[in-house]
């Protein structure tokens, strides 16, 4: 039997129709063979983070099961940004997208190559990953900070706000 894991995505989207591309991304998970139990968080607007001279975002964050390898899931998530216009640019970090899917967690598991850090380096930080992921998966661990609801308190959430409906 293959290896199972519930594996959480945060997902991401500045440039052109931000709601309705992740609307699609979220559509394109869930329809996927390999990725069972898809449950997807409201969508949320957010601050943009790290540099600011830039469009806020469309933020969500998904929790599914797969059998995928933490590096095959890497690939789906990137082709699917591919599919939907996203361009890597140099000093694009950070910077406006189409669409960004970040692998937060896979399972319990802690990944470091150079390709792909997980839990990923940042979401302990980011409200707009914490609150999205809080609505689906609150007592999800991440290793060295706690909780997803533990990090929640005392953040300053001020700057996500509920998309409406
Ligand atoms: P951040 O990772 O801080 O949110 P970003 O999303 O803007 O920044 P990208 O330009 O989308 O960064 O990705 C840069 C590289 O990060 C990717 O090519 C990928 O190999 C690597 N990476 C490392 N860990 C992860 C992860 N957990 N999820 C997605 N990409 C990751
Ligand atoms: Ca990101
Ligand atoms: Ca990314």
């Amino acid at each position: 039997m293959t290896a199972v894991v519930e594996a959480c995505i945060g997902l991401g989207a500045n440039l052109g129709d931000a709601q309705a591309t992740v609307g699609q991304a979220l559509a394109c998970l869930a329809a996927d063979p390999e990725i069972s139990r898809l449950r997807a968080s409201p969508l949320y607007r957010s601050a943009p983070w790290g540099r600011q001279d830039q469009p806020d975002f469309i933020n969500a964050c998904a929790c599914f099961v797969t059998g995928l390898t933490p590096l095959a899931l890497l690939e789906k998530l990137q082709a699917l940004e591919l599919a939907h216009g996203r361009q890597r640019l140099p000093g694009g970090h950070w910077g406006p997208r189409t669409l960004d899917l970040d692998l937060l967690l896979y399972g319990q598991q802690v990944i470091d190559l150079p390709q792909l850090q997980v839990p990923h380096r940042w979401m302990h930080a980011r409200a707009f990953v914490l609150v999205p992921l809080a609505d689906i998966a609150p007592q999800a661990g991440i290793a060295g900070h706690g909780t997803v609801a533990e990090l929640l308190v005392g953040m300053d959430t001020s700057q996500v706000v509920p998309i409406g409906g």
